[in-house]
């Protein structure tokens, strides 16, 4: 949704960056601007920079940046309306916005409140006399009471109406309680609704703005017939395949990486032992969407799947999806328990931490996995394992990791290592010829590393682009350059990203108001980021002589890009003329 544009240039005067980044990181000031360490990555040196007088952020080691609403929406994981209202509460501002969404939005906030008293609730019964049994089961399995706080674990109590009744005296509504999934509806007795958990472990679901969400419910009877866990449906407020389990308290970890497990149980231990890191996914297989929630929090993650097979199979499905949103990942791999909160019972935790310490990389678990595929009694069999090791450890980039993993191989399948490290420098050379092909590609169009380090920002025409970056920065630096922009139109900008946001910055020039990353509307995270970095890069005067330089140039490739276009379509035509007339 749209907001007006005068709104959001009120929004952002009234909230002034470095008041704002100040509240998650403490900067110190250096000349104009500010340097703290970044939030967004672990750094041990401040790269992060906020000017002020800009209103912008960025950080010279991840290369995010924006202004303080991007700031506001990346540090809480909130959407751009979201931010926009969360800052305008800030400022004690009126939020202008159409009738559905705020409808939708006081919904929202009412299955918020109603979850967050339905926590209260099972919170107390675990301590209340119902709860007895419960509370001998949480703590028999070794959680702690401070944990069960920390966690807010609660108790459903067995019976059909203890939190209908409970709830509706606080004023909520059956239609309140349907919509968030806490009740059961009757379609038998004129529609009646009854609790959905009934004499289960109750662990809260809080998203990582720290609103509870949803439930995940165990059994605690061992010999029940029912399903270990029931969980929330997915309602208006909850999306089992957005959210993990424990994210609102690992988010905050000093840690610099995450630790994934499979059962909500392993990450209440976990953090129980000081590995306020853990989180879980809600009985879902990992899905891109938790992916990158995570990488917004770590650029790491070790993952600690169950010891069973389907733990295995569940963890090499995980990977991939890992690495795609970013994410450097570490398999460990448990031995003598079949999941972490067994481990860290039995052999506690410092020996987790050993073994966090040396956890496997992904090399190790790679190799593995292809012995696995292999029956090394049968000569073909072993062939195949070796080549495909080979091939593995040819990829490493380091010469002592290609020595050890070969010679572990080697030893793994009983040949000598003088042979595995023939087989690997064979594998190597491959590799290498492959790689020197793919570089003279890239060497043949030097333009290739000016393209942007976001991946899905590409530039065509490199030439263009460079000058359409610098009249944005220019025109940031001094919107009254953009009186001199002439004939130059938004559409004649090789990049769609750098002409819709020059469009904007005219937009706003010409009826007076901001022009500045910070106030710019219908950008990803990732745009934004470029955009600012863009601002940052900005070497030299920013002149209207300058200025008149770029444009002329934007204006000349753009008719030479229309002209060459047209060259195209005459030649195709007439190929296609000769390749009729050679039918004919
Ligand atoms: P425990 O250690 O007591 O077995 P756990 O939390 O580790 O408990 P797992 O059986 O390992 O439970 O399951 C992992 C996770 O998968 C659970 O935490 C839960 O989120 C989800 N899950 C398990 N069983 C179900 C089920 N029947 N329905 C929905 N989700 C389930
Ligand atoms: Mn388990």
């Amino acid at each position: 949704m749209a907001f007006p544009p005068a709104f959001i240039d009120e929004l952002v005067a009234r909230n002034p960056i470095e008041d704002v980044v100040g509240q998650y990181v403490s900067l110190r000031r250096a000349g104009a601007n500010m340097f703290g360490l970044c939030p967004f990555h672990g750094e041990k040196t401040a790269s992060f920079s906020v000017a002020p007088d800009k209103g912008i952020y960025y950080c010279f080691g991840c290369h995010k940046g924006g202004g303080v609403i991007n700031f506001q929406m990346e540090v809480e994981g909130l959407s751009y309306p979201d931010a926009v209202r969360a800052l305008a509460k800030r400022a004690g501002m009126q939020v202008p916005e159409d009738e559905q969404y705020q409808s939708r939005y006081r919904q929202q906030e009412r299955l918020w409140a109603l979850h967050k008293e339905a926590a209260r609730f099972f919170h107390a019964q675990l301590y209340a006399p119902v709860g007895k049994a419960a509370l001998e089961y949480a703590l028999g399995r070794g959680m702690s009471k401070s944990i069960l706080t920390t966690f807010g674990v609660g108790y459903a109590p067995d019976g059909w109406d203890h939190l209908v009744r409970a709830m509706k005296a606080k004023g909520y509504t059956d239609q309140e309680l349907i919509d968030a999934g806490l009740v059961t509806v009757s379609q038998k007795d004129n529609r009646k609704i009854f609790d959905r958990f009934r004499d289960r472990l109750m662990f809260p679901i809080i998203d990582v703005r720290g609103n509870v969400i949803g439930f995940g419910g165990r059994i605690i009877k061992k010999d029940s017939e029912a399903a270990k866990y029931l969980n929330s449906p997915e309602t208006l407020i909850f999306n089992k395949r957005k959210n993990l389990f424990g994210l609102n308290l690992a988010k905050k970890s000093k840690q610099g990486f995450l630790i994934l497990v499979e059962g909500n149980i392993d990450v209440v231990a976990l953090h129980q032992y000081g590995f306020d890191n853990a989180i879980a996914s809600l009985g879902t297989s990992l899905t891109e969407e938790q992916a990158a929630l995570m990488n917004r929090y770590a650029d790491q993650v070790v993952l600690i799947y169950d010891s069973d097979n389907a733990g295995q199979n569940a963890t090499k499905r995980a990977i991939p999806i890992l690495e795609k949103a970013g994410l450097q990942v570490k398999v460990l791999q448990i031995k003598d328990a079949k999941d972490p909160d067994e481990f860290l019972k039995k052999f506690g935790a410092d020996r987790f931490k050993l073994l966090l310490e040396d956890s496997s990389n992904r090399v190790e678990y790679q190799l593995n996995a292809i012995a696995k595929k292999y029956d090394l009694r049968i000569d073909d069999e072993k062939v195949k394992y070796l080549q495909e090791s080979a091939d593995l450890i040819a990829s490493l980039p380091s010469a002592v990791q290609r020595e050890v993993y070969g010679a572990r191989v080697a030893e793994h399948a009983g040949i000598s290592g003088d042979a595995m490290k023939l087989e690997i420098g064979r594998a190597f050379k491959r590799r290498q010829s492959r790689e020197k092909k793919k570089q003279e590609k890239i060497d043949l169009s030097p333009a290739q590393n000016l393209q942007p380090k976001s991946r899905t920002i590409r530039y065509d025409n490199m030439k263009s682009a460079m000058a359409e970056e610098s009249v944005l920065a220019m025109a940031f630096r001094d919107p009254s350059l953009l009186d001199h922009a002439g004939a130059l139109r938004a559409e004649f900008f090789s990049s769609e990203l750098l002409g819709r946001v020059y469009r904007q910055l005219v937009l706003r020039h010409t009826q007076n108001l901001e022009v500045s990353p910070a106030v710019l509307e219908e950008l990803s995270a990732e745009e934004m980021s470029h955009i600012v970095g863009i601002t940052q890069r900005l070497q030299g005067p920013a002149g209207e002589q300058a200025f008149a330089d770029c444009v002329r140039i934007i204006c000349a490739e753009h008719q030479a890009a229309s002209v060459s276009s047209e060259d195209d379509l005459l030649a195709l035509q007439n190929r296609l003329k000769e390749r009729k007339g050679m039918k004919e």
